[in-house]
């Protein structure tokens, strides 16, 4: 039976490729640390011969999301940073990239301070607007570079217009996947070329792993990648290709109850009066909010919100007491993070500013935790500060 085809994408999580070991009937993929194999003919190697170029843990990782973003290879890296930048070795001396403008911090700083210095052009664009990203085409562009929803703005980009852009011009699209997950969107199948992940986020789940995939489906391409993720060797170790591997399983079920979270903290973060702007795909008054229900199966569980200044925003971190104040996403505890500090530091203030990344904004993920404690934990905090005459706030302590 092809299980692909029968099986929906919560039973594929459970019930794959990987479902029981073929040798000993183990129903979790077993860890095998060997870094290298021994070869029983000297004319004809078996498989596996050294474990950067193949491992049997890692690559029950690779064929599972592989078959989750319904692509033909997967390659699993040591971070999403090492998917991302080795999937940028597509690119020649003398080609040019364009990126969504507000991409993850790391993988502009990759961009802008790396790539460029091997002669590799980039321009960054609001992908929302598609006229703007069609002027940004050079006679050299070779790939475009989609991260949607964006980070921290959440801006939507219509992966398959982007996609056909490209073909015309016989570009690559890569998509980051990381916010959405291919259990809400697969970008393989709206025309994208290359998906890539930071598996430390929603797919592991846990704040416990670091890792980065990328799946494609062309075959060419895929051994384009696996060549250049076995010479430039920043592949993930097998210990966390597990942990991946059994975060996987509850993707589904965690994601679905941050989304119902994330949805009722993003209504309740509306009509706060100290806040002067939520970010979230899941909003009817999102202004892609059509495009993310067409191309996704949900809005995903990351949001950002906008506070009416800096002051707000510091008194409200001091205050809050669920959510761990840190870097990265995706986890079963919700995350604050500060992206002008965080995420985006690598991007100099007057870039972030241009792209609307403010000293007022926060970003937050969505964890497992009881939605109305963390609403009243937010509440709590945003009673507690007071907006006096003289437009300074000021602790009071609770009392009036
Ligand atoms: C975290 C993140 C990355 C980088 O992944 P690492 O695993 O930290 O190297 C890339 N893209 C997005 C959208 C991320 O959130």
């Amino acid at each position: 039976m092809n299980e692909q085809e029968t099986y929906s994408f919560e039973t594929l999580l459970l019930h794959n490729r990987q479902k029981v070991d073929r040798v000993t009937g183990a129903v979790s993929v077993p860890i095998q640390h060997a870094s290298t194999f021994h070869q029983f003919q000297i004319d004809q190697f078996g498989k596996y011969d050294y474990s950067r170029s193949l491992n049997p843990t890692r690559e029950a990782l690779e064929e599972v999301i592989a078959d989750l973003e319904e692509g033909t290879r997967g390659f699993a890296f040591s971070s999403g940073m090492a998917a991302i930048s080795t999937a940028f070795l597509l690119l020649s001396q003398g080609e040019h990239v364009i990126l969504s403008e507000d991409v993850y911090g790391g993988t502009y700083r990759v961009v802008t301070q790396i790539l460029s210095r091997y002669g590799i052009e980039y321009t960054f664009v609001d992908m929302t607007d598609l006229s703007a990203v069609r002027n940004a085409i050079q006679p050299n562009t070779k790939v475009f570079y989609v991260e949607t929803p964006s980070n921290p703005l959440l801006k939507v980009t219509d992966i398959k217009a982007i996609s056909q852009m490209a073909k015309e011009i016989d570009a690559l699209t890569f998509v980051d996947n990381t916010f959405l997950t291919p259990a809400l969107q697969k970008p393989l199948t709206l025309g994208a070329d290359v998906v890539l992940h930071s598996a430390t986020k929603f797919l592991s789940g846990h704040s416990d792993v670091v890792a980065g995939l990328a799946v494609v489906k062309d075959e060419i391409l895929a051994e384009k990648l696996a060549f250049l993720q076995n010479s430039f060797g920043a592949v993930l170790g097998v210990q966390d290709a597990w942990l991946v591997l059994r975060g996987l399983k509850t993707l589904h079920v965690r994601l679905e109850q941050s989304i119902k979270s994330a949805k009722k903290i993003a209504s309740f973060l509306e009509d706060q009066p100290l806040v002067k702007k939520v970010y979230y795909p899941g909003l009817k008054n999102h202004p892609q909010y059509a495009l993310q229900a067409e191309q996704a199966k949900g809005p995903g569980a990351v949001l950002s919100f906008e506070f009416i200044n800096e002051q707000v925003l510091r008194s409200f971190l001091s205050k809050v007491q669920i959510p761990v104040f840190a870097v990265s996403l995706g986890a079963v505890e919700s995350i604050l993070s500060y992206p002008a500090k965080m995420s985006h530091a690598a991007m100099p203030q007057n870039e972030r500013e241009k792209r609307g990344i403010s000293n007022n904004l926060l970003r937050l993920s969505v964890g497992l935790e009881n939605s109305d404690d963390l609403i009243h934990d937010f509440s709590a905090a945003l009673n507690e500060i007071r907006y006096d005459d003289e437009k300074i706030y000021v602790k009071q302590g609770g009392k009036k």
